[in-house]
């Protein structure tokens, strides 16, 4: 894997489900921000405060972990759709938001949408967009799997509907059936990784090469499925292989998701340009990311191409 020390930022993984060898093994291959979109749990959350402290530790501890590997992380914080379908919880979520929304590294309103296009996902969706627009965040969208097409255009048109301009939402997990409505109609157009497939990352590869880097964002989704961290820096490398330029690399792993979330005024370049060596002899409410006597690294993590190169098996 090559992908010429380009930097690159994967904005949507959820890095709770995720450990510390991601952290390290992502730093290595040159990413340098990440966004996390708030979402459900694999199961569902019974209790409001389970919203509560999860969104506390997304803009706390897990931001810190992040640090500790030499990775900026940021976040959105949103009632995801799924969720939404528990109206007598979504309520007392709605509540909580505004508190979230202001804090320091949440860059949108996020993941929310539609999963099974119910009018309770309707409804949260609708009051979510509102919410966004009057803190003038972006918005981060989740399109169902099932009924994707349809779905995908009744989130933007909804979101027009509530007076969001296109280009203050990203609209999340699309492929082949759904880019050009999106592109079309001037929304950022982001794409999930899969693995498992290589298909996925040759699939992103003609994406671009048909519809060029323009507003289109590369992710990896990775969570606590079978999912690959390492999906932004395996990609923009295939990318390389197959001829596309160095530029259109560079806008779709990192420079476009730069730009739509740096809209939230709460993301930019200097974060991570700037020396911030890493010093793991740091604590978080008075907890580290070592355990049991380890030694804590001190300094530049930085990307060493050629260790990890060799580590990789594609
Ligand atoms: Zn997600």
């Amino acid at each position: 894997m090559d992908t010429q020390n380009l930097m690159l930022i994967d904005p949507h993984i959820h890095m709770t489900s995720r450990t510390t060898d991601d952290y390290e093994r992502m730093r290595k291959a040159g990413i340098v921000a990440i966004i996390e979109p708030a979402f459900w749990l694999g199961q569902p959350r019974t209790e409001v405060g389970s919203f509560k402290d999860y969104y506390s530790s997304l803009v706390g501890w897990e931001r810190f972990r992040a640090s500790q590997f030499g990775i900026k992380h940021y976040c959105t914080i949103g009632l995801n759709s799924k969720e939404a379908n528990n109206e007598a919880l979504a309520e007392q979520v709605m509540e909580l938001l505004p508190l979230f929304v202001y804090k320091e590294g949440v860059v949108g309103v996020g993941e929310i949408g539609y999963d099974d296009q119910t009018q309770a996902e309707d409804k949260y969706y609708r009051l979510q967009l509102e919410l966004a627009k009057e803190t003038n965040m972006p918005v981060q969208i989740h399109t169902p799997h099932r009924d994707k097409k349809s779905g995908t255009i009744r989130s933007m048109e909804v979101s027009l509907e509530h007076g969001i301009a296109p280009d203050m939402v990203i609209v999340d997990h699309n492929n082949e059936e759904t880019v050009k409505d999106v592109l079309d109609r001037g929304f950022w157009c982001a794409f999930t990784i899969y693995p498992n497939s290589k298909m996925g990352n040759e699939r992103m590869v003609e994406i671009v090469k048909q519809y060029g880097s323009e507003r289109i964002i590369v992710n990896s989704a990775a969570d606590w499925g079978i999912s690959d961290p390492l999906s932004v820096p395996k990609t923009a490398s295939l990318m390389l292989e197959r001829g596309i330029s160095l530029e259109d690399v560079r806008k779709t792993c990192y420079q476009n998701a730069l730009d739509a979330f740096g809209k939230s005024g709460q993301m930019h370049e200097s974060d991570w340009l700037t020396p911030n060596n890493v010093d793991q002899r740091e604590k978080f409410s008075d907890n580290s990311v070592l355990r049991g006597g380890q030694t804590p690294k001190v300094g530049d993590m930085g990307a060493d191409e050629g260790e990890f190169g060799s580590n990789i098996v594609r």
